[in-house]
């Protein structure tokens, strides 16, 4: 107060060394575009500036005498009144936004300063008031809040995640916003993931996390589009989702990403099993010859990991066309069946059994040594032998021959298969319904290579 008073007094020194310009007083109270009013000691009006009417509706010989308070929207119990009265009795200044009523009836709200004057300023002590009107900012911010609010239920009802990643220049990542459906995607609720990410990595199949990891920092290279398919484990089981993110760089060398989670559990279930049907032979269930190769392809890649060889053998029935000349290709085909229903019988469900041509089979034994190929291969020969067929009042029998070789960690898998064929072809002339392996192929036990 005593600061404002000097600088006071220095202007009226000031304007007192100039008197051709009006005193800033009056131009201040002339030219201040909202209302000012002094209100004495029992809250009447006792002068008002120019503006007031403009800005109340009132004319101001109708306001002079008459209480402050029936400017507010309620004059018995509203907040001005109140206000009035705090600084009449604290002598303290007071402000704020009163919600007032115009002559004309229109709830205006202004921002309310109320000075308390001593008593050498004015007559008595009395106050003074200055309004100014921010409806509309008030009703641009209202707006806002609405608009916010509705955007967050939109957020908050999408069938995804929204979320705001950030990694800082060192590397380390922080959620900065997710959306409330993180909680029933993932069961980690969003503020305490927001304040420890780890809650959620933590979730991440330790193979996916790599790779969430590795594509994040590509995407902060490059600044290209951030996309990923990625595993949870989850209580429930094992859920898939895909984030999708825009990078952007901030000048402290952050990297930000706009993105949305989804669940594609579902989609996944349903790729799969259109992945098995497009690869799976219709009459027999088996691997067709095409996702045998994409399979044992991979197979393959795991089995080079652990420096292992694969046993790869090659089956084909024998005499089938003598069975399909006598008895029909219908009878052919529950034969077909029949052998592929006792080769699964005899093989574990991660091992690989292919059609790869008409009545010409492929087995790939995964994490079996050729020893235990053998063993299981010659059960799976002695099966098919034991398959009794009824056909129109015939029992059909029939043989399987088969070729066995290992697939060299590294090597071909065409080449492979062509090597089991050549041992097949050497089992169906030594005499059919025999395991014959390709040379090259060392068993630790048995010397010789024929069953
Ligand atoms: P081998 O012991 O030397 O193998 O004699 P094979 O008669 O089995 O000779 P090969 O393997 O050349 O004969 C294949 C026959 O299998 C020819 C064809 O009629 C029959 N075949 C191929 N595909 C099918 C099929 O989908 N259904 C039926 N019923 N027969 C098929
Ligand atoms: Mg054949
Ligand atoms: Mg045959």
């Amino acid at each position: 107060m005593e600061t404002i008073r000097r600088v006071w007094r220095r202007w009226r020194a000031r304007e007192g060394k100039h008197p051709s310009s009006p005193p800033l007083g009056d131009l201040l109270l002339t030219h201040y575009p909202g209302a000012v009013m002094l209100v004495d000691e029992e809250g009447l009006v006792r002068q008002v500036n120019p503006a007031f009417e403009r800005h109340t509706g009132h004319a101001a010989d109708q306001l002079l005498g008459r209480r402050a308070v029936t400017l507010d929207s309620d004059p018995l119990h509203g907040d001005f009144g109140r206000a009035l009265a705090q600084v009449l009795a604290s002598r303290r200044p007071w402000q704020g936004v009163l919600l007032c009523r115009r002559a004309d009836g229109a709830l205006r709200h202004h921002t309310t300063m109320i000075q308390p004057l001593e008593a050498d300023e004015a007559r008595s002590r009395a106050l003074l008031v200055m309004q100014y009107d921010v409806t509309g900012m008030r009703e641009r911010e209202l707006h806002d809040r609405q608009l916010l609010t509705r955007l967050q239920g939109t957020v908050s009802r999408l069938p995804g995640v929204v979320f705001r990643l950030r990694q800082a220049a060192t590397g380390r990542l922080e959620l900065l916003y997710a959306s409330e459906g993180l909680e029933a995607m993932t069961g980690a609720s969003p503020e305490p993931v927001m304040d420890d990410i780890e809650r959620l990595l933590e979730k991440l199949l330790p193979e996916d996390r790599h790779r969430l990891e590795t594509s994040l920092a590509q995407s902060a290279v490059s600044l290209e589009a951030w996309q990923l398919e990625f595993r949870l484990d989850l209580a429930g089981g094992i859920r898939w989702l895909e984030g999708r993110a825009e990078p952007q760089r901030r000048r402290d060398g952050d990297t930000l990403w706009d993105g949305l989670l989804v669940d594609i559990t579902e989609r996944k279930r349903v790729e799969q099993q259109v992945r098995r049907l497009v690869g799976t032979d219709m009459l027999t269930g088996a691997l067709n010859r095409r996702a045998f190769f994409e399979q044992g392809t991979a197979a393959q890649a795991r089995a080079l990991r652990h420096d292992e060889p694969l046993p790869l053998a090659m089956l084909d029935i024998d005499h089938f066309k003598a069975l399909n000349d006598t008895h029909g290709h219908g009878a052919g085909d529950l034969a077909l069946q029949a052998f592929a229903a006792a080769c699964r019988e005899c093989l574990r469900p991660y091992d690989l059994f292919a059609r790869i041509g008409g009545e010409e089979f492929a087995v790939l034994l995964v994490d079996t040594t050729p020893d235990e190929a053998r063993t299981i291969l010659e059960r799976l020969r002695q099966a098919v032998g034991a398959i009794e067929l009824e056909v129109d009042e015939a029992t059909l029998r029939f043989t399987v021959s088969l070729g066995l070789t290992t697939l060299a960690p590294g090597g071909s898998l065409e080449g492979a298969l062509a090597e089991a064929d050549r041992a097949l072809y050497r089992a169906k002339h030594e005499g059919r319904n025999r395991i014959v392996l390709a040379s090259g192929t060392v068993l630790s036990g048995a010397g010789d290579d024929t069953a």
